[in-house]
């Protein structure tokens, strides 16, 4: 199974990665991939890149050879508020916005209901295109109020390929719970490699596994195509822009004499 699009990829710039995008954008086009999501951590992530590296992207070329790049951040959630450690300004600047818990940021150690909270409260953040490796056993979410929210809020969530090979051991069971639950709400699901080395670009064949033996159908299935992708995204552009146009107009009416002096 081919899915045309890998929505979480890191370079260089992540600090703990290492590849460049020339290299990673080869590699994907080698594997027949169309699309790709550059998404390096976020700035609180030791050795991550500063808020520059995202303010900046728009340098990068809309495509490397024939592979579409999209302009991302794995952004941190950092506390109950699920506050990510880019401002809002930018993260609107960017294709897509993943977000996920990870240690070493300053929100270690917190019970199952802080990490509920603070996962639904970034789910709900209009600027969030997908919750990355939610079945992180290191920070215990309750999966079923996630799948519940992203079903409401029509967010992804990521089945990550890594969590089944070096990193977030313990991840089988929860990813297996939360695809079983993502199956029966219908919610989008995305399959991503979280490839930190060209040579693991496009690599989902575990997660597509443990989608597929959940009941997972193609249609939920985000990546597939590229032009899937295309219409989420601009879907939830329209809709964020929607409720800041709404959020003007009901503020201008609720100050009816904020300039009468
Ligand atoms: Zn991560
Ligand atoms: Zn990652």
């Amino acid at each position: 199974m081919l899915l045309e699009a890998d929505l979480h990829t890191h370079t260089v710039a992540s600090g703990h990665a290492y590849s460049t995008l020339k290299e990673m954008a080869e590699a994907a086009e080698k594997r027949g991939l169309k699309m790709i999501a550059v998404t390096d951590h976020g700035p609180l992530m030791p050795g991550g890149p500063h808020e520059y590296h995202f303010g900046n992207m728009v340098v990068l070329p809309r495509k490397i050879g024939n592979v579409e790049i999209l302009r991302g951040v794995e952004a941190n959630i950092l506390d109950t508020d699920g506050t990510l450690d880019l401002p809002a300004g930018l993260l609107e600047q960017l294709d897509i916005v993943l977000a996920g818990f990870h240690s070493g940021t300053g929100f270690d150690g917190r019970s199952q209901e802080d990490y509920t909270r603070a996962v639904l409260a970034a789910i709900a953040n209009p600027r969030v295109h997908i919750i990355v490796h939610p079945g992180n056993p290191e920070f215990p979410i309750n999966i079923e109020r996630l799948v519940q929210a992203a079903a409401a809020g029509h967010k992804a969530l990521e089945i990550n390929n890594n969590s089944f090979h070096v990193s977030r051991p313990g991840s089988l069971p929860r990813c297996q719970l939360l695809a079983k639950l993502a199956s029966q709400y219908k919610v989008w699901v995305a399959l991503n490699s979280d490839a930190h080395v060209f040579t693991a670009v496009g690599n989902y064949a575990r997660a597509w596994q443990v989608a597929r033996s959940a009941g997972i159908i193609e249609e939920q299935i985000l990546n597939l195509t590229a032009n899937r992708v295309k219409e989420y995204l601009g879907w939830h552009r329209r809709s964020l822009q929607y409720s800041q146009e709404e959020k003007a107009l009901s503020g201008r009416t609720s100050q009816p004499h904020a300039n009468v002096v």
